[in-house]
């Protein structure tokens, strides 16, 4: 089985038409979505559209969650509430229900999907360093040795091996089954690690073999976009930095 792993997408319609092209060339069988479909750019529905085409299996982000008024305002900044305040008003009730029923965590075999923290993931804490992660890790299930999360919006691996954690600069791995694993798959719509390239991840089951990739989009189309629609400025600004 060979999956393809995104998240954080926030309405960026030409980041994700490109990562879902690039993953229907991998020819994954299934996709992973970790939440934040919404949030910043000024593509919700579409977004929502072709997700929903793909049907993934899919967790809530904090966005999503206050795009439906199940997290207060205060988590967020003035841009982040300003763009879920538009965004609530451009939502159609078709995608109500869907947004409603997303969990916000899911299992497949020895994987855990959650969108920030596993650890109260109702939080969304983020998994920045070596102390969250192994908090995230020590809240795996028994049996469940991969978590997969976005968030942060910087890809990396963390990798547990008799105990011992560390932070792997690859941009790959094989999973292997007696060690654990953290794996931050980055963002699609507004990547924060001064790449600005959409990011995802293939994982192929038979090989065992993950691979954080990353993929050039129309930045500039979904800028103009965002400053069409009155978004805050500094959310297009930001994208070509990528941060
Ligand atoms: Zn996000």
């Amino acid at each position: 089985m060979k999956y393809g792993i995104i998240s954080d997408i926030h309405s960026n319609l030409e980041a994700l038409e490109t990562v879902i092209k690039a993953l229907g060339q991998e020819q994954v069988d299934r996709y992973i979505c970790l939440g934040d479909v919404l949030g910043y750019a000024a593509d919700p529905l579409a977004c929502l559209g072709v997700l929903k085409a793909i049907s993934p299996i899919i967790v809530s982000g904090n966005h999503d969650w206050g795009c439906i008024g199940k997290l207060g305002m205060d988590y967020f900044n003035k841009p982040a509430e300003e763009a879920i305040t538009w965004t609530k008003d451009n939502l159609s009730s078709e995608y109500k229900d869907w947004l409603e029923a997303m969990p916000l965590v899911e299992k497949i075999g020895p994987l855990t999907l959650v969108h920030g923290s596993l650890y109260r993931p109702e939080k969304f804490y983020y998994v920045l360093d070596h102390i969250s992660a192994r908090t995230s890790l020590n809240s795996l299930e028994d049996g469940q040795h991969v978590c997969l999360v976005g968030h942060t919006h910087i890809p990396g691996i963390f990798i547990e091996e008799n105990e011992l954690l560390r932070y792997s600069y690859a941009d790959s791995v094989t999973i292997e089954p007696q060690k654990r694993y953290l794996i931050n798959v980055g963002s699609v719509g507004q990547p924060r690690d001064r790449d600005p390239r959409a990011s995802f991840v293939v994982y192929d089951t038979e090989t065992r073999a993950l691979k954080i990739n990353r993929i050039k989009y129309d930045i500039r189309k979904t800028q103009e976009k965002i400053l069409e629609a009155g978004l805050p400025r500094i959310l297009a600004r930001r994208l070509p930095l990528g941060r």
